[in-house]
């Protein structure tokens, strides 16, 4: 059987596959400690649930204009806008299943075959994957673990040029909880002007950030908006991954063409996910900061025993719930060290190297459930490395 080359590249999100070897240690009786999975342990906030559940027993179960319902599309304009001190109207929303249509479609819009696009390696596999679908190029750009994990700017500065259609940021970052400190972001900012480049930010972490930082957006730099693609939603922030919900924000020509995307793929985001989705925005906002406060005193946990572990070096994350030890000093690679820590220590995580080359080296773990689990998981590994 052949295939259409633009799917070749495709691979399955690495959180996937040891998850499933976990399930199979599981299986076969072992206990295993999860530090593998990617998303909120807390259940979606209650006033959320029930008007999802009002919006079904009241007869929201059609279809949607495929951008979104009006009334979400203006709350979200409202409240992100406010969010990042700019205007933002309703028609520069686009409404999804998830934030993974407004990372895919965009870039299907606007990269041709052979366009240059710039991503953060270790970064979300999604970015070189949807690259590589549209026919762009992958540039990888590392990022520096002294810098809180942010751009390699002299390796950026090397990279970026006029054929760099797309620079793609994520912070707070996934997989090392780095965020990226304004003045790397004016510097990006200057080249994506020089250079007429788009710029996608996926700001998916933006509320799930530690010590009172408010995590600054290059949409909100003179001149970037009308070149920047946000990338926000629901699955983070209200803890929502499973009602597939999200968002991106664009110019309103760019948004069109999305949308036009969105009607002939998914024809329309579930309507009483929508419905959710207003009472989130309009809703209490105390559970979001309640829980970043409970990610901010497990970050806290940790840290502390990832630093304790022999050949182990840890910094401290500023967002998201991902802890990205540095483990090059304990001779192994990171998947030789994920491997027998999972095998030897019943202790599921991810290596770095599945989020691109420059994540060798480390792992990454989620520390999105209990400090019990994350101190039993640490004294599990510890057991075994302390040998
Ligand atoms: N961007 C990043 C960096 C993510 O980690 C994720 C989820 N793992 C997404 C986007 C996609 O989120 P959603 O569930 O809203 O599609």
């Amino acid at each position: 059987m052949t295939y259409a080359e633009r799917t070749s590249h495709l691979n399955p999100e690495g959180a996937y596959q040891v998850l499933a070897k976990a399930n199979q240690l599981e299986a076969s009786g072992r206990e295993i400690i999860h530090f593998e999975i990617g998303q909120p342990d807390f259940d979606t906030f209650s006033n959320i649930s029930l008007a999802g559940i009002r919006a079904i027993t009241e007869g929201s179960t059609r279809y949607t204009p495929p951008a979104g319902m009006p009334s979400l599309r203006e709350v979200i304009a409202e409240d992100s806008g406010r969010r990042r001190g700019i205007h933002i109207t309703p028609e520069e929303v686009v409404v999804g299943p998830g934030a993974k249509p407004a990372l895919f479609f965009p870039t299907l819009t606007l990269v041709e075959p052979g366009d240059e696009v710039i991503y953060p390696d270790p970064g979300f596999p999604t970015y070189e994957a949807m690259i590589r679908v549209a026919g762009g190029v992958p540039v990888a750009v590392p990022l520096l673990e002294e810098n809180n994990f942010s751009f390699d700017l002299e390796a950026f500065d090397r990279l970026v040029n006029a054929r760099t259609r797309l620079i793609i940021l994520n912070s707070p970052g996934n997989p090392t909880g780095g965020v990226m400190p304004q003045a790397d972001l004016e510097h990006i900012a200057k080249k994506a002007i020089q250079y007429s480049s788009w710029v996608m930010s996926d700001e998916i972490y933006g509320r799930v950030a530690y010590d009172g930082l408010v995590i600054p957006s290059i949409a909100s730099i003179p001149g970037m908006q009308s070149r920047t693609i946000i990338v926000d939603g629901f699955s983070k922030t209200y803890a929502m991954t499973g009602w597939r919900l999200g968002y991106g924000i664009m110019p309103r020509e760019l948004a069109e063409r999305v949308g036009l995307l969105l009607t002939h793929s998914v024809g329309s985001t579930a309507e009483f996910t929508q419905y959710a989705g207003v009472a989130a925005i309009l809703g209490p906002q105390d559970e979001v900061a309640a829980v970043a406060a409970e990610y901010q005193r497990r970050r806290d946990v940790i840290v502390a025993g990832l630093n304790d572990l022999p050949g182990f070096h840890c910094q401290t994350p500023q967002g998201a719930f991902y802890a990205f030890p540095n483990i090059k000093a304990t001779g192994m690679t990171s998947n030789e060290l994920a491997n027998l820590i999972l095998e030897k220590a019943g202790v599921a995580l991810l290596p770095g190297s599945s989020f691109g080359e420059h994540g060798e080296g480390y792992l990454r773990l989620s520390y999105a459930t209990s400090i019990g689990t994350i101190q039993r998981g640490l004294e599990q590994i510890r057991a075994v490395l302390g040998k």
